[in-house]
């Protein structure tokens, strides 16, 4: 039957993509991943040949604290090299990665000396050439990753009308660089890139349900469900920073009264901070106070950690997430007594709290963030495409079934 078919299809692409995906952390025998991946010699043999055909995987000797060694299948890095672009609004940041995300070159220059959105565009592609002139990496060259500040049209790869981004507004960012570049472009809000890239290269596949938490002048949040990405509508995001924790609340630019956003971005709670306390006039001034003990400044972390709790908790009691991963550079400022707080709290509050609990993590990507989340935008579209492994799916089911 035709749906038998198509659903056997998909279950064969399927087994493809989570053989790669177990082997993008560590190298593994042809035994182990079947073992693994729970599949016959026989079915491990055709999909591992398969995908060393491709160029993605290859088979080589494995070497154990340079005594035992044997033969083990492992990401082909040099199967192609990548581009990406993070566009931020004080700069612009361009970069090259393998494909095993392994970061090549990185450079970026200020929004400060763009004069508009397609010569911002024009600037860093200078760059990005220099960088594949210069480096001259191996494999293909795959396309472009480009992050950016939302709204966005991902489908047409335009910038819609950020708020404080008005240099880039209605810049129709991936055909400029497919023109330049004759390659594929891929535009993705950032928070969404930051988790994406999170899921691979910070938490290393451990959570398949976590919520990407952007903390900085604003706040903002992206959601990995069942492994994938969760899209709001067209490159919107989610309006987690607008759940209201207070109906009585200000009023907020979104419509709504008492949004989390207008009391828990770092802007916000420095203001009410310095209000009891003039010295509390920053996140880092108020958590090193907090850190020594002194009694306002633990108050006003208490306060931060209350209001991330409820979006928490508000979240999780619907989605059901195992994780939250926190991310934004000022956040991150000696973090643990912050996370601590929330993840008690949190813990505390969530619906089934003796069955169940969240952790509260913060941002496990290391150094390279911006870039790898742009590159990885690029190899998560290149593992998608089902022509990819047709071949390989059409030869395995005539095998099998
Ligand atoms: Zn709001």
């Amino acid at each position: 039957m035709e749906t038998h078919g198509l659903n056997a299809a998909r279950m064969k692409e399927r087994n493809y993509r989570r053989f790669i995906n177990a082997l993008r952390f560590k190298p593994m025998t042809r035994a182990q991943m079947g073992r693994e991946m729970g599949l016959t010699r026989a079915a491990t043999g055709v999909i591992a040949e398969n995908l060393i055909f491709a160029g993605v995987i290859r088979e080589g000797p494995l070497h154990y604290q340079g005594q035992y060694s044997s033969k083990a299948l492992f990401w082909n890095k040099d199967f192609c090299h990548i581009g990406g672009i993070n566009l931020g609004r004080d700069s612009i940041k361009a970069g090259l990665a393998d494909f095993s995300g392994n970061v090549l070159d990185s450079r970026h220059i200020p929004i400060s000396e763009c004069c508009s959105g397609p010569d911002a565009i024009h600037r860093i592609s200078l760059c990005l050439e220099q960088m594949l002139e210069a480096r001259k990496p191996a494999g293909r060259f795959l396309g472009i990753g480009v992050a950016s500040p939302g709204p966005l049209n991902t489908e047409s790869g335009t910038i819609l009308k950020p708020p404080s981004f008005d240099l880039m507004w209605n810049c129709p960012v991936s055909s400029l660089l497919s023109d330049r570049f004759h390659c594929d472009v891929v535009l993705e809000n950032d928070a969404n890139a930051l988790a994406m890239a999170e899921r691979w290269y910070g938490l290393n596949g451990k959570y398949d349900r976590f919520m990407e938490l952007l903390v900085d002048t604003g706040v903002g949040a992206a959601l990995i469900l069942d492994g994938r990405l969760y899209i709001g509508s067209a490159g919107f995001g989610n309006g987690f920073g607008h759940t209201s924790i207070d109906m009585n609340g200000p009023r907020c630019v979104c419509g709504n009264n008492g949004c989390v956003e207008m009391y828990a971005a770092i802007p916000r709670i420095a203001e009410a901070a310095k209000k009891t306390d003039p010295s509390l006039d920053s996140w880092r001034a108020i958590v090193d106070a907090a850190c020594d003990g002194e009694a306002l400044a633990l108050q006003a972390l208490n306060n931060e950690a209350q209001y991330l709790a409820l979006l928490i908790v508000n979240a999780s009691n619907v989605l059901n997430i195992q994780a939250v991963v926190f991310a934004g550079e000022q956040v991150l400022y000696r973090p643990a007594l912050l996370l601590a707080t929330v993840e008690q709290e949190v813990n505390r509050r969530i619906a089934a709290s003796g069955e169940r609990s969240i952790a509260i993590l913060p941002s496990q990507i290391p150094d390279n963030a911006k870039i790898l989340s742009c590159t990885n935008l690029m190899a998560e579209k290149y593992l998608e495409q089902p022509f990819m492994f047709s071949d390989a799916v059409k030869q395995s089911e005539s095998d099998g079934d």
